[in-house]
């Protein structure tokens, strides 16, 4: 669960070893697995080590070499371990930064610049802890422009009662703790401070009321059992009634796209299996979306229902991981264009 340091790169040097060891020691080759694996988003010319690490396991080993990435040195065919033998090894030297990165680097992910001063972001926790006390107020039906829906729901829970809106306050306070660090006013629209509700009307008006630049509602899913990941909701164009929010459409894309990138970075949360696609839906059914003024989307951040991430969702931890890409992709969106 938590992000894990990186393994200590040893590519070059393992080339080495395993050349020039080859005949000796055989085995050597199951090293090519560990090799393999490594992450390739690391800065380039990260690669040196002092110490190559062969595993003593003795599993027998493809004899394809690596490939994909520049090896030192240039040697033309690719030798087997038993060609190695044959064939004196072409470099004298042991330095192993002698294989410059070939591309420039990749431009570091960009790390969310701090400063949101003077920007509004209206958080809002999906549902009400209480809700489930006062049906008859959230089941009042309420106008969404093209269609009327109940003012609220009591959202759903974990198989051992982990509520669905406990969750989406906590993760919604730890994002504002995120923000406000970066200088935002960060307004919620409610705070575990109100019997019930609010409806979803009023959660859609509350950006326009903040004045917000920007709005993500924060949910959990209900999905089937077997369903997985998360997934983020976009408005689509709703014109109806008094719903419009075709200003909102594009910029909540963008919103979309950035939450969906930002969300799945910081929590290794797959994209739903059971839902949406690529992590990305739009609808035109929610009240919450359709009367928006500002760029609004949804992010149901797992399936509650789902063995796995309801483990996630009821850590405390993978909850921070979850605000903070939540806080990352605001932050994205209001320093970028
Ligand atoms: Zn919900």
């Amino acid at each position: 669960m938590t992000g894990s340091a990186p393994q200590p790169p040893r590519r070059s040097a393992l080339l080495r070893a395993a050349t020039a060891v080859a005949v000796v020691v055989p085995l050597c080759t199951a090293g090519w697995l560990g090799w393999r694996a490594m992450d390739d988003t690391g800065p380039a010319g990260a690669t040196a080590s002092a110490s190559p690490i062969v595993t003593p396991f003795t599993t027998p080993a493809p004899a394809e070499p690596p490939t994909g990435t520049p090896l030192t040195p240039p040697v033309a065919p690719p030798p087997s371990t038993e060609a190695a033998a044959a064939t004196p090894a072409p470099t004298p030297s042991e330095t192993p930064m002698a294989t410059p990165a070939a591309t420039p680097e990749k431009p570091p992910a960009p790390q969310t610049p701090a400063d949101l001063t003077g920007r509004t972001v209206l958080l809002d926790p999906g549902h009400n802890i209480r809700n489930s006390a006062h049906t008859a107020e959230i089941n009042r039906q309420v106008d969404i422009g093209n269609a009327r829906k109940e003012c609220d729901t009591t959202g759903t829970e974990t198989n051992a009662g982990y509520t669905e809106a406990e969750y989406t306050l906590d993760v919604s306070r730890r994002a504002r703790a995120i923000l406000a660090a970066r200088g935002a006013k960060v307004v919620l629209t409610h705070d575990g401070d109100r019997p019930w509700g609010p409806c979803i009307d009023e959660r859609a008006r509350a950006g326009a009321d903040a004045h917000a630049d920007v709005a993500v509602s924060v949910h959990g899913d209900g999905g089937p059992a077997s369903g997985s990941g998360f997934h983020v909701i976009m408005p689509a164009r709703v014109v109806a009634g008094k719903a419009d929010n075709a200003a909102i459409v594009d910029p909540s894309h963008r919103l979309g796209l950035l939450l969906r990138d930002r969300f799945h970075a910081a929590t290794d949360e797959p994209y739903a299996d059971y839902i949406a696609r690529d992590g990305l839906d739009t609808r035109s059914d929610l009240g919450g979306l359709n009367l928006s003024t500002v760029p609004k989307v949804f992010i149901e951040c797992g399936n509650m229902r789902n063995s796995t991430d309801a483990k996630r969702m009821t850590d405390p931890q993978w909850r921070q991981q979850a605000a903070q890409g939540i806080a990352d992709a605001l932050t994205a969106f209001l320093t970028t264009q």
